[in-house]
């Protein structure tokens, strides 16, 4: 099943184990499908652990974000396996490997919606409704990168297009560049 950015029934797919199912607008599928696994023939399913923190990246970020911008959300990359991680060209320690980031755009597919998107989801930090890790708008706004690793929520908001490296709330005491050149 490609990428899709409509919510639909997919029975096929809910992010088993932890009961997502119907109520969220995300699947397995979606945060573990790639291009470039599948013309590698690289097996990209998420171990255990993996599946919880997809589970806990949707629950905390992506459905939250999903129902304040009322728009369609499409996740370009999830899950990578270290293998994939490579094929990619993603940084060694990427939150992707644990299933703890997803680089999503948002619809109707554009910078300027993707523009949009970075900005309210700084305005929801702001306003105390979510918590990240790291929320990376990267270059030219083609994508935005965000990860929610649990007991590491610091809030970190880069643009590169701007060169603001903004911490929203708690200011990190180093600069953590650990997905910084993050791809795929
Ligand atoms: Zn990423």
């Amino acid at each position: 099943m490609k990428h899709s950015i409509q919510k639909t029934t997919r029975p096929e797919s809910p992010l088993y184990g932890r009961g997502l199912g119907e109520a969220s607008y995300f699947t397995l599928t979606e945060l573990t499908a790639s291009a470039t696994a599948e013309r590698l023939a690289i097996d990209n399913t998420p171990p255990r652990a993996a599946r919880t923190m997809l589970t806990i990246l949707v629950e905390q970020l992506l459905d939250p974000i999903r129902r304040r911008y009322g728009s369609p959300i499409l996740v370009t990359s999830g899950y990578r396996c270290p293998a994939l991680n490579s094929a990619v060209g993603g940084v060694p320690h990427s939150h992707h490997i644990v299933g703890c980031a997803a680089d999503i755009v948002g619809g109707p597919r554009s910078t300027e919606a993707n523009r949009h998107l970075f900005l309210l989801i700084v305005q929801m930090q702001r306003e105390d409704r979510i918590r990240f890790t790291q929320l990376i708008a990267e270059q030219g706004y083609r994508w935005l990168h965000i990860s929610y690793v649990p007991g590491m929520l610091r809030n970190q908001v880069i643009d590169v297009n701007t060169n603001d490296d903004v911490n929203v709330k708690n200011k990190p005491t180093s600069t953590l560049k650990m997905d910084y050149q993050d791809s795929g």
